[in-house]
């Protein structure tokens, strides 16, 4: 079996608050934290606490269907998340990791550009970064923020258990 990187549950309480240590000493703190479902919800919920910002909301981008297995492009699934409620705001988003930056830069790309149609009135500037626990090499966006570089496939600890069933 190739190798992989554990991020065991302590180890993720100590990624979680030097990610959040990087991101407060960088002096950007975000009104709002974007969670990327499922992968970035537990590691934006950490981050939230950590650095006392309650607002969070989540979008649901579903890429990987196995190891190494993955859809042609990442898809955006209901609930949608409405984003012209980030306008003019600082916006975190957090996922669990860069591997292709597929992810990243398709949620990325979508604030950056939605407020830019919309006719007849001026675009709405959202100032968002990004943060990951881990970031590969292969990764066709940059993260601002990253806690870990591997070329590994990466167990978290939230799903890596087998899944509970009756
Ligand atoms: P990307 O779009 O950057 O290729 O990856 C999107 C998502 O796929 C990540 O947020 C993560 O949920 C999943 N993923 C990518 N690489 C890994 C990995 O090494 N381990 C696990 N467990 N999930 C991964």
């Amino acid at each position: 079996a190739p190798e992989r990187e554990i991020l065991t549950w302590e180890l993720f309480g100590t990624a979680s608050r030097e990610l959040t240590t990087q991101i407060v000493e960088s002096g950007w703190i975000p009104e709002l934290i974007i969670a990327i479902a499922r992968g970035g919800l537990i590691p934006a919920g950490a981050i939230s606490y950590a650095m006392d910002v309650k607002a969070c909301g989540t979008m649901n981008v579903e890429f990987y269907t196995g190891v190494g297995q993955t859809l042609e492009e990442p898809v955006l699934l209901p609930p949608l998340m409405d984003v012209s409620a980030m306008n003019g705001k600082r916006v975190l988003v957090v996922d669990d990791v860069a591997d292709s930056g597929k992810t990243l830069k398709m949620v990325m790309d979508l604030i950056a550009t939605h407020g830019l149609s919309l006719d007849g009135e001026a675009p709405v500037k959202v100032d968002a970064r990004c943060a990951v626990i881990y970031k590969k090499p292969v990764s066709i966006i940059e993260p601002d923020y990253v806690w870990r570089d591997t070329d590994k496939w990466i167990n978290f600890p939230w799903s890596t258990l087998p899944i509970i069933t009756a």
